[in-house]
């Protein structure tokens, strides 16, 4: 039987796309990986659509990860504030790896950004909330203190 009511048609559709998302997920890799011929044809119209629709793409991306550094920031500090200091401007606070090993922990993310990782493995321990000035602070200091050698070290008085 046809469908009378449109609105409700469309609803239905999106509620069922929405329930279904990992079969759909699973059954267009399943597709795509069986129908190699297809592949250059799609990468050409994704990178059309991504060109046409650029501004709304990045929106959403946009509000998507701005939603992910909310989440970490309220994770680790449920106040929303400095650990050190307490100042609570959420535009100036960020993530601190409390054993200062950040630049090996970017290195084995690839590329993710630590809001979407930290989301991914469900906010594990070792993390913090500092405001830019205590992360930058904690930064200084560990590089006056580091025996990594000389480049790794930066002349304050
Ligand atoms: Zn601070």
């Amino acid at each position: 039987m046809p469908w009378v009511d449109q609105e409700r048609r469309r609803k239905y559709q999106a509620k069922w796309t929405s329930e279904h998302r990992q079969h759909l997920r699973d059954y267009h890799r399943e597709y795509n990986n069986s129908h190699p011929e297809n592949k250059a044809k799609n990468r050409t119209r994704g990178r059309i659509y991504h060109r046409q629709n650029a501004p709304w793409i990045n929106e959403k991306k946009r509000v998507r990860d701005d939603g992910f550094r909310f989440q970490a920031l309220s994770h680790y500090s449920p106040q929303l504030c400095c650990a050190w200091c307490f100042y609570s401007n959420i535009q100036a606070l960020c993530i601190d790896h409390i054993a200062n090993n950040g630049a090996e922990h970017r290195k084995a993310m690839k590329g993710d950004k630590i809001y979407r990782w930290l989301n991914r493995n469900g906010y594990p321990s070792g993390f913090q909330v500092l405001c830019l000035n205590c992360n930058w602070i904690k930064e200084i200091e560990s590089r006056r203190s580091s025996t990594m050698g000389a480049r790794h070290k930066i002349d304050i008085q």
